[in-house]
């Protein structure tokens, strides 16, 4: 439990309860940390803050207080004491007393994100606010802007957008009528059935939500920032720019706000930075260590005094036009260095990713990495052999320690083998089987445990390949590595799916890389295997089937969150043929293929 000191500001009359995390400084003595002021939503209080004020105590000073009409503030009548602009003036008033020499650090939730966004709005706002990490609260004016640009000049996406965000507001409307809300929240209002409310919409752990012994009246006595501030804003939007540093962390999963409608901010928000993660509204209680640490990472860059100092993690997350999404994501990419690797760190560079970019060809990934910083995104090469378990474990906690735990990793490397099965080398068997399987399960094992340990999902993509489902004479052993990346990454979505950590097979067929000029073909001597190969590698570019193709396969599978992507047209048909006469595919299989 938090050790809260509580004191009190008053602001027209109206006594707001504030909250000092017991810190460092002895009472009376000045703690010359930088500030941080939590301020929370409905039907919150101070209490919000439970799991996240102590983590952030450890390197600030950290004050909450209960805005009007929650906890132990006071309850002023009538809706227009709870404007936002009244509410701004409370946070000024507070700001000013816990931290009269120097600027606060705000973060904020819900309907204290939203008031929060009202005070950095305002005209010269920076001199007081040295910066904003706004969770699950959007700003009404940019709001209202973005559902008059989605409705004026509607496409089918535009609209389906503005309604779903219309759909996930309705619960808005029922809050506004006149008395339905009030006798529902009187019964209705109790610590267990919130909690309970709160585990079922979105898995919150029951015993993280600490709630204050008002909640009932506060569930009431909030409504009015409903009543007084929704209409009024979406009618009569004003231009809000601000100077102030903003963080908007948005919470994919959020019942109540879509992703979508923070896509505008960057055009009003000078400084903004964002982060985006498949959690839901309730951050605070949920995932509270991350969001503390991401809190603690923004404040840190933005103030000085600060005992944890800059770090270049934030500039990823920095934002300069529409965000797609997978803008400010951590990429880590194996067999970067040519093909599908190469082609795929390209992709991802290009829609804003930060790369992390590893191969066995030192020379190869470098290259890779200054193409993707031509195309403006920051991107590492390191050399790495993925069939070294343990060189991938060292690999993972140095990109854990230097660029932080990633949100998306692409297992690419892999090479090929061709022959029969009896004519292989025992040695090219191991090396096969280490290098495409695994390299594989080692990467995914290694990026999974981070994924899981930091909370907050992740996307894994494992590049299997379309010999996983085509059965072929000469290809024995490559398919049967290929199968078993496919089969564990079918696995592994299911044990990961708790996690929100996706997990992707993609499947290409003939693709124009230079793998066919590395596969040895057992069971031919040099000349012959040459031979065959050159023969192989103009049947590969007759295909034409370019890497780039499989690349845009492979981000879109992120977004969507694809189990198993079969990319080629005949990968397309041997998936179908496998699953649905797969006597067909056997039957193939034993044909001699002269090409
Ligand atoms: P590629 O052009 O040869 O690229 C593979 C990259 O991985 C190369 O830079 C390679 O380095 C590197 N690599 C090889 N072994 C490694 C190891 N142990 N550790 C780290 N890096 C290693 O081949 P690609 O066609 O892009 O293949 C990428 C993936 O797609 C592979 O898993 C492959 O099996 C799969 N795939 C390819 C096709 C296709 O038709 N091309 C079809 C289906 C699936 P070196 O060049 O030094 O070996």
């Amino acid at each position: 439990m938090v050790d809260w000191r509580k004191s009190s500001v008053t602001n027209g009359g109206v006594h707001l309860a504030v909250f000092e995390v017991a810190g460092s400084a002895e009472p009376g003595v000045a703690d010359p940390r930088p500030t941080v002021l939590l301020i929370h939503g409905w039907p919150d209080t101070h209490h919000l803050w439970t799991h996240v004020a102590p983590v952030l105590a450890e390197d600030f000073r950290v004050v909450a207080y209960d805005s009007r009409g929650f906890g132990e503030s006071d309850r002023p009548d009538g809706d227009d004491a709870y404007r936002l602009s009244v509410l701004a003036d409370d946070l000024f008033a507070v700001a000013e007393a816990v931290s009269p020499d120097g600027p606060v650090h705000i973060v904020a939730h819900d309907w204290g994100s939203v008031q929060a966004w009202e005070a950095v709005t305002r005209p010269g706002a920076e001199q007081r606010i040295g910066s904003f990490v706004s969770v699950s609260g959007p700003n009404l004016d940019y709001l209202a802007d973005w559902a008059r640009d989605n409705l004026s000049r509607p496409t089918p996406r535009k609209l389906g957008r503005a309604l779903a965000q219309a759909s996930s507001s309705s619960y808005t409307v029922f809050f506004q009528l006149p008395v339905l809300p009030k006798m529902f929240f009187s019964v209705a209002g109790t610590p267990a059935v919130w909690r309970e409310f709160l585990h079922r919409v979105e898995g919150t752990p029951r015993e993280n939500v600490v709630v204050a012994d008002t909640l009932g009246d506060d569930m009431i006595s909030g409504l009015r920032l409903y009543r007084a501030n929704i209409r009024q804003k979406l009618r009569n939007p004003e231009s809000r720019p601000t100077a102030v540093p903003v963080l908007e962390v948005v919470n994919e999963r959020d019942i109540a706000l879509r992703p979508a409608i923070f896509a505008d901010t960057y055009r009003h928000a000078q400084r903004l930075w964002r982060r985006n993660t498949p959690t839901g509204h309730w951050l605070p209680y949920t995932r509270p260590g991350y969001l503390a640490d991401v809190a603690r990472e923004f404040i840190a860059t933005h103030s000085t005094g600060s005992r944890t100092g800059t770090s270049g993690r934030m500039d990823r997350a920095r934002v300069f036009s529409r965000p797609n999404p997978l803008s400010g994501k951590l990429a880590v990419v194996t067999g970067a260095g040519s093909g599908i690797g190469r082609a795929t760190a390209r992709a991802l560079a290009e829609r804003g990713c930060e790369l992390v970019l590893a191969d066995i060809d030192t020379a190869a990934v470098e290259e890779t990495a200054q193409e993707s910083k031509a195309a403006g995104a920051s991107a590492s090469p390191y050399e790495l052999d993925v069939s070294d378990t343990a060189a991938v474990t060292d690999f993972a906690d140095v990109v854990r320690a230097r660029h932080g735990v990633p949100d998306i990793v692409v297992n690419n490397a892999g090479i090929g083998l061709a022959g029969g099965a009896l004519d292989a080398t025992d040695e090219q068997i191991d090396r096969l089987l280490d290098v495409n399987l695994r390299g594989v399960v080692s990467g995914s094992r290694a990026f999974g445990r981070q994924m899981v340990e930091r909370g907050v999902g992740g996307h894994i993509v494992n590049i299997a390949s379309a010999a996983a489902f085509t059965p072929q004479r000469t290809l024995g052993v490559y398919a049967a590595s290929k199968a078993g990346v496919l089969l564990f990454s079918e696995s592994l979505r299911a044990e990961l799916a708790e996690h929100r950590i996706g997990v992707t097979a993609i499947c290409p067929g003939i693709v124009d890389t230079a793998i066919v000029a590395n596969t040895p073909i057992a069971g031919l001597d040099a000349t012959h295997e040459a031979a065959e190969r050159d023969r192989l590698a103009g049947w590969y570019r007759r295909r034409g089937f370019t890497p780039d193709r499989v690349a845009d396969d492979i981000v879109r599978a992120i977004i969507r969150d694809k189990a198993v992507v079969p990319v080629t047209a005949e990968a397309k048909i041997g998936y179908r043929i496998y699953r649905f006469t797969p006597w067909l595919s056997r039957f193939a299989a034993r044909q001699k293929v002269t090409r």
